[in-house]
């Protein structure tokens, strides 16, 4: 089975409910063809574009440059609609939390958060995920579709929506933007629905779209190895991996796609990722799981590993979720992990956690969120 068919998911609906055509997402190209199945000359989808990606405007009555006949040509076959706010938890912190109902119900999560210096948007991938990583909620989720070139936009849009954070917004938006990266860490397994993600981090990345560059997009994969490469060439963006274990037995055993990609391929591909050096080095994302991968002999086995690859490791601790069957370690075990890769060379930090009391584990809020229709769940709670 090729990767990009991989598993059961399937994917995102073509048109909204009421049959109308997504335009966010569509290269300007693809615009100017679609507008010219309608008579309409190329230069206006530029116009159209510019209203899109660089006002931000959710409504085609916006556009001003726009005659009303064509507007209404626009209004009866297209959207520039944003996903429905299911719900939306504030942190104490700044972290802003949301369940995004897409447009034929399906839901993602999407997560902004702030800190000093920069504003952190993490988006997801898919609704669920095909692969089934023991200590992730996300994974236990039945149902699994690729979202979209426009789903995957409509997250940053919404969150810029929501930050009031387009240029149109006022004149020192341009320079003091909340919103500075994206990280592709949310639900889903991004490089298994390749395409899609490609095609919104390219318009995430062109000046003339949402212009955030490639250097503050950081793409997080639990290792689909035969795709890493493609996406270093292609898009160029800092690239994460969910590593977690340190051999094979153990990484296989909480993380089945080891058993397709094992730790040598793995790590020969980050060794050969594309602009890969000491300024642009590779993220190793490790959670820290009680009495399963944070033994100091674990710590050791990870030095070796990263031996030769341009690096930072992030520790994090397990985000509990019931029935897991997994805890988080101690927070002296956490410093004694770090101390020893510390004392090596290696560089490595412990994720400070965010939001703690709206962040449950990654796809929570969803399963919470169903549970609570059951009862008394109103919107926006
Ligand atoms: N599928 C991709 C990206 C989404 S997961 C990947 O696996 O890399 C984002 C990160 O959160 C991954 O490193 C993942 O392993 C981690 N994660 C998942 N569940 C977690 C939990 N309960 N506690 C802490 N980190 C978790
Ligand atoms: Fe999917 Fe990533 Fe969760 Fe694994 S950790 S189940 S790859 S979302």
């Amino acid at each position: 089975m090729s990767v990009t068919t991989h598993g059961k998911a399937f994917a995102a609906p073509k048109t909204d409910a009421a049959g109308r055509i997504p335009l966010i997402g569509l290269t300007l190209e693809q615009m100017r063809e679609a507008l010219a199945v309608h008579d309409i000359p190329a230069f206006r989808a530029k116009q159209v574009w510019h209203w899109i990606y660089q006002r931000g405007v959710r409504t085609f009555e916006e556009m001003k440059n726009i005659s009303k006949e064509l507007r209404a040509v626009l209004e009866a076959g297209y959207s520039i609609d944003r996903p429905k706010v299911i719900a939306e938890q504030r942190s104490e912190d700044g972290t802003i939390k949301w369940l995004l109902g897409m447009s034929d119900g399906q839901q993602v999560e999407t997560v902004f958060i702030p800190d000093n210096e920069r504003g952190t948007l993490c988006i997801s991938s898919q609704v669920g995920c095909t692969l089934t990583c023991k200590f992730c909620h996300t994974g236990t989720q039945p149902l699994v579709r690729n979202l979209g070139v426009h789903e995957i936009l409509q997250q940053i849009m919404h969150a810029r929506d929501v930050l009031n954070e387009w240029p149109s917004s006022g004149p020192d938006k341009d320079d003091g933007r909340d919103l500075t990266n994206i990280v592709l860490m949310g639900m889903g397994e991004p490089l298994y629905n390749y395409e899609n993600v490609a095609g919104a981090m390219k318009i995430c990345m062109d000046g003339e779209g949402l212009s955030i560059g490639k250097r503050r997009i950081t793409l997080s994969t639990s290792g689909v190895v035969p795709l890493m490469q493609r996406c270093g060439e292609e898009l160029g963006v800092n690239l994460a991996i969910s590593l977690h274990a340190t051999n094979d037995e153990q990484r296989s055993s909480i993380m089945p796609i080891n058993n397709k990609y094992p730790l040598s391929e793995l790590m020969e591909a980050c060794r050969n990722y594309p602009g890969v050096s000491n300024m642009r080095r590779i993220t190793f994302e490790y959670v820290m799981l009680k009495g399963v991968n944070d033994s100091d002999e674990d710590a050791r086995r990870l030095i070796g590993l990263l031996k030769d690859i341009p690096h930072k490791v992030n520790l994090i601790p397990f985000n509990a979720w019931p029935d897991s069957g997994f805890e988080c370690s101690s927070n002296t075990r956490i410093d004694k992990f770090s101390k020893v890769l510390i004392e090596a060379g290696v560089t490595a930090t412990v994720r400070r956690p965010r939001g703690r009391d709206i962040l449950a584990a990654c796809g929570q809020l969803k399963s919470e969120s169903q549970r609570a229709k059951k009862t008394h769940f109103h919107e926006g709670e």
